[in-house]
């Protein structure tokens, strides 16, 4: 008998290829979507397989599935800046309701729970690189705050369901991760870069482009979560934690300038764009870079795509499509 997963937000960039290496994996999977910031095209491939099955639904709504559940991987969340300051409220909802929704069919179905939690928890950081035992410094009724605060209450209620109702839930903090399939009009630096470069725009890079971030390449990425997924956590005092139900971090600690990564564009897609200086967001952080030892150590990942090689394939995938 073969086991089921649920992915929300499964016709999203990172969703999408969750779904295809679980099917791979042997899993059945059900797809759960409203397309806010996904696509059909996504996921058109997947419909080939019979053990995959698409359900239109807002999940921030009321979740009923009759059948076996045994893993739920909840990743719907507009994720990009563009997209969640133009789906405030949407964002807020899929973050708390839609968490509590997940959170109560993995109780009902016995479901070990994945919440896709995100580096934003830390705001912007004056801690660096970042821990997972670092607090964060957030903004919570700055623009950003409706999706870092929805993240970190998908956290609190993640770990409330885990320690009440004993659900066996992980949490990853995903930091900033690109590769085809990304929109092209999403407003993240990358696939921004990447459209402008190949129809010879100016480049748009925020601020001085001083500003750091770490960029994971999408198969790295999905390699950690499903050994995150999967893990399991030893023996452990009574009463504590296992380390696998408190957040761990996933992503590329190579952290560079965005104005770097603007001119590395240029330089890959061989394009004749130069950089056009636009105002900071914001709130926009001004450093991230991952700690990743709890991953190294427990899961015995790391990520092995350089960024050059991962910006060439996503480049020639924009190229394509
Ligand atoms: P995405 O916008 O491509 O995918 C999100 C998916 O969720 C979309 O298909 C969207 O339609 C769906 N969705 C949103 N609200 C929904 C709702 N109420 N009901 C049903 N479906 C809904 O973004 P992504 O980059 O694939 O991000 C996926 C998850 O990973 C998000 O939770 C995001 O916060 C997290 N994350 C991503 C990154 C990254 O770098 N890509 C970094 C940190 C965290
Ligand atoms: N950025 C930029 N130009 C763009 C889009 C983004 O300079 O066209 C900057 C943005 O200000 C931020 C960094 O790139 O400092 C990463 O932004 P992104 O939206 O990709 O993700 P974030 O890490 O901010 O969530």
């Amino acid at each position: 008998m073969k086991k089921t997963a649920l992915v929300t937000g499964g016709a999203g960039f990172l969703g999408s290829y969750l779904c295809e290496r679980l099917l791979e994996g042997g899993l059945k999977v059900i797809c759960l979507d409203n397309f806010i910031t996904g696509s059909q095209r996504n996921i058109a491939q997947l419909f080939k397989s019979r053990d995959f099955r698409f359900i239109k639904h807002d999940v921030s709504k009321y979740v009923d599935i009759k059948e076996k559940i045994h893993f739920i991987l909840h990743f719907a969340s507009p994720a990009s800046p563009v997209d969640y300051l133009n789906y405030p409220i949407p964002t807020l909802k899929v973050g708390s309701l839609g968490t509590h929704n997940s959170l109560g069919l993995a109780k009902e179905k016995k479901a070990v729970f994945l919440l896709a939690s995100t580096s934003e928890v830390y705001g912007d950081p004056l801690v660096h690189p970042q821990k997972e035992d670092y607090w964060g410094n957030v903004n919570c009724i700055g623009p950003r705050g409706v999706y870092d605060e929805a993240k970190r209450f998908a956290e609190a209620i993640t770990m409330a369901y885990h320690r009440v109702h004993k659900v066996d839930t992980r949490i990853v903090r995903i930091f900033n991760t690109y590769g085809p399939r990304m929109r092209k009009n999403d407003g993240r630096a990358i696939p921004n870069f990447i459209s402008q470069a190949l129809t010879n725009e100016p480049l748009t890079v925020y601020g001085r482009g001083l500003q750091t971030r770490s960029f994971c390449y999408v198969d790295d990425l999905i390699g950690g979560i499903i050994n995150l997924l999967m893990a399991k956590d030893g023996p452990r005092p009574k009463g504590k934690n296992g380390w696998c139900h408190c957040p761990v971090n996933i992503g590329n600690p190579n952290e560079m300038r965005l104005i770097d990564l603007a001119k590395t564009i240029i330089r890959l897609s061989e394009s004749k764009s130069r950089v056009l200086h636009k105002p900071l967001p914001v709130d926009d952080p001004k450093q991230r870079r991952p700690d990743i030892s709890k991953a190294k150590r427990y899961l015995k990942w790391q990520p092995n795509v350089g960024l050059e090689t991962g910006l060439r394939k996503t480049i020639e995938w924009f190229r394509e499509n």
